[in-house]
């Protein structure tokens, strides 16, 4: 094997490790803030009061007076 042919491979590794490293970080960080970057919102029917929730579920308790109120739709 020749230098030219060891330099290329030794460049493809080296690129294919950090290739793979940016992808599992990329993929971790999806995974560990997406749930807190999606919110949903909700406007109290009983007291108007307007507050907001992490992940996107149907319903939700208001924070003011109880009440389970629906997820705001646009
Ligand atoms: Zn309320």
């Amino acid at each position: 094997m020749d230098i030219v042919t060891a330099a290329t491979l030794f460049c493809l590794v080296v690129a294919a490790l950090f290739l793979s490293l940016w992808m599992y970080y990329d993929r971790r960080d999806y995974a560990l803030f997406e749930h807190a970057r999606r919110k949903s919102t909700f406007c109290c029917i009983r007291c108007h009061f307007l507050y907001g929730a992490a992940g996107q579920p149907d319903v939700c308790k208001c924070p003011r007076c109880g009440h389970e109120n629906a997820r705001l739709r646009f």
